[in-house]
Formats: structure tokens, sequence, C-alpha cells
């Protein structure tokens, strides 16, 4: 999509771990929320995206991952686009059951070399490749993947998603703010990444 689309990708949990990676003040704050599966809270992480917005290369729209992840982040979000008399064009909810969910949080392995290059080893699809008995990345071969902390803690993990499904407050609550604002388009996660790459871009057309 980002490819398709020559847009900015701005993934609020890439931006944290970034910081948390070069030690930067705000990576040090939000290392502990993190660690915990809690949200870091919306006094850090609004300012911080709605700074990024205004960026060069924002210009022309960009897609947003894993915000807004509350109710006050899509409000705030709200706010600020009707400042400027800009609106979403779309809000892509991909719908999933929870313990599928947790399952592939748990199996993502990532790539030393590339982030981008996707891998579960509970995904047929994207299955790590073996090279002389060891996993190595299915995209180039390198033979460095690690797991993220707050993916192999199940405890941190069940935080998320009780934020994620809260239909009051959560994540579920900031698609509703914006059922009457944007298009939300509703895609089915349960099949392989292909697929559902495939039906979000037939229905982004
Ligand atoms: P993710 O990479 O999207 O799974 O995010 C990893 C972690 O970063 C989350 O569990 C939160 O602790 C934090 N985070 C990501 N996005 C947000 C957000 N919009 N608001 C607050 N915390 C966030």
């Amino acid at each position: 999509m980002q490819k398709k689309y020559g847009l900015p990708l701005i993934e609020t949990g890439v931006i944290f771990r970034d910081n948390i990676k070069k030690g930067t003040e705000l990576g040090n704050k939000a290392k502990e929320f993190i660690d915990r599966g809690e949200l870091v809270p919306d006094a850090i992480t609004v300012p911080m995206i709605l700074n990024r917005l205004q960026e060069a290369d924002c210009k022309k729209g960009w897609i947003l991952d894993g915000f807004p992840r509350n109710l006050a982040q899509a409000e705030a979000l709200g706010e600020a686009l009707d400042k400027a008399g800009m609106k979403l064009d779309y809000v892509i909810e991909i719908i999933l059951d929870r313990a599928i969910a947790k399952k592939r949080i748990m199996g993502r392995r990532l790539c030393a070399a590339d982030n981008n290059h996707p891998n579960n080893i509970y995904i047929d699809a994207i299955k790590p490749a073996v090279k002389d008995g060891k996993m190595v990345c299915r995209v180039c071969g390198c033979d460095k993947l690690t797991v993220r902390a707050d993916d192999q803690d199940e405890a941190a993990i069940d935080k998320r998603h009780g934020i994620y499904y809260d239909r009051s407050t959560g994540t579920l609550a900031a698609v509703d703010y914006f059922k009457n604002r944007s298009r939300v388009l509703e895609i089915d996660g349960a099949p392989g990444v292909k697929e559902v790459s495939q039906a979000l871009l037939a229905k982004l057309s």
C-alpha cells in the first residue's frame, strides 16, 4: 500500500522502538509502558504524531499505523484535522479473532537486516526458511531473527488486546469515532498476508 500510493508510513510503535534503540529521552520514557503492554501516555504520543504530520513529506498525505489507539487520541486527531480543513479518506480495520491475533504476535520473528521482511513461525505463507538446521529470514536469508520482548510476554499481550478490543474507550472506540467522519474499510484478517493485502488494495481502488 505504501509503495502503491507513495505515501510515508508513520508507525507509532516503530518510532518508539527507534528511540529506545538510540537511548533518547522519548525512548527512555516510552520503554516502561511498552514493556508492560500499556499505551505510552497520550501527552507524549499525541504531540509526537501531530508534529510528525506537519513534516514536509506528509504534504500529499500519509498512512498512520498504530495511531489512534484510543478514543482520546482519535478525538485529538479529529480536532487537528478539522482545524486543518482535512479528513481521513479511509480508516482500515483488520478484523481478527483475539486468540489468533495473540498467536500471530507470539510467532512474529524480526529480521535484523530489514524490519520489513515478514517472518512468522505460525503463518505458513511467511514461515522463516531453514538453513543448516537454523531458522533464517525467508526473504534475505539473514540468520539473525529476533523477537520483541513485548511479543513474548503473555500478560503484556493480554493488556494490549484489552485496550484494542475495548469498544468504549479503546482502539475499537477510535474506529467508531471515525465511522461517521470517514470511510471505514473492514477487512477479514484471518487469511494470509497476501490475501489480506489484496483484499485491502481491491477495496481501496
Ligand atoms: P506496536 O508496534 O504497534 O505493536 O506498538 C508497540 C507498543 O508501542 C504498544 O504496545 C504501546 O506500548 C506503544 N504504542 C504504539 N502505538 C501507540 C499509541 N498510538 N499510543 C500509545 N502507545 C502506543
